[in-house]
C-alpha cells in the first residue's frame, strides 16, 4: 500500500495543463493506479468523503483520473461531450482543499470518453452526481480547480458549515 501526499490548494502544479497518457506509459502506470485508490481510501478513512483523484493531485502529471463510486472506473484521456444546457449546482468540495466547500455550477449531464486499462476505447452517459464528479476531475487535468468555478464571491464555506 502506499498512500501518497495529496498536493493542496496553492500549489502551483495544480494549475498545469496535464499531458496525455501515452499507450507505452500503461505498464508504468498500473502501480499508480493503485496508489490512487490507496490515497482515496485513506482520505476517506480521514475525512469520512472523496470519490475520486485526478493524477496532478498526487504530482504527475497525466490525464489520469481514479473514480471509486461503487466500483473503481479509471479514466485514461477522457474527454467530455454532449454536455447538458441543464446544469446543477451543489457545494463541490476537493482532496486538495479538504476543509472548504464551493459553490459551483455543473452540467447535469454528459458524456465521457476515454481509454481503460487494456487500451479500448469506452464511453459512458453520466448524470447527476456522476456527472458533476467527472466534470471536476477532467478540470483537474486542466488545471482547473472548483474554487475557479465558485458562482460569486459567497460561494464559499467551511466544509458541513454550508448555508444554502
Ligand atoms: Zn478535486
Amino acid at each position: 500500500m502506499a498512500v501518497k501526499e495529496i498536493i493542496q490548494l496553492g500549489h502551483p502544479d495544480l494549475y498545469l495543463t496535464c499531458e496525455d497518457v501515452k499507450q507505452e506509459d500503461m505498464n508504468r502506470l498500473r502501480p499508480v493506479i493503485a496508489d490512487m485508490h490507496d490515497t482515496v481510501m485513506d482520505f476517506r478513512l480521514k475525512h469520512g468523503f472523496g470519490r475520486a483523484i485526478a493524477a496532478p493531485q498526487i504530482g504527475l502529471n497525466k490525464r489520469l483520473v481514479y473514480v471509486f463510486v461503487d466500483e473503481p472506473m479509471i479514466l485514461v484521456n477522457p474527454v467530455l461531450s454532449d454536455l447538458s444546457k441543464d446544469m446543477i449546482s451543489l457545494w463541490d468540495n476537493c482532496m486538495s482543499f479538504p476543509f472548504l466547500s464551493v459553490k459551483v455550477k455543473r452540467h447535469k449531464e454528459c458524456t465521457v470518453t476515454y481509454l481503460d486499462m487494456n487500451w479500448r476505447e469506452k464511453s459512458r452517459h453520466l448524470e447527476g452526481d456522476m456527472s458533476e464528479l467527472v466534470q471536476h476531475e477532467v478540470d483537474h487535468l486542466d488545471g482547473i480547480l472548483a474554487v475557479q468555478r465558485a458562482i460569486d464571491d459567497h460561494a464559499f464555506a467551511i466544509r458541513g458549515q454550508e448555508r444554502n
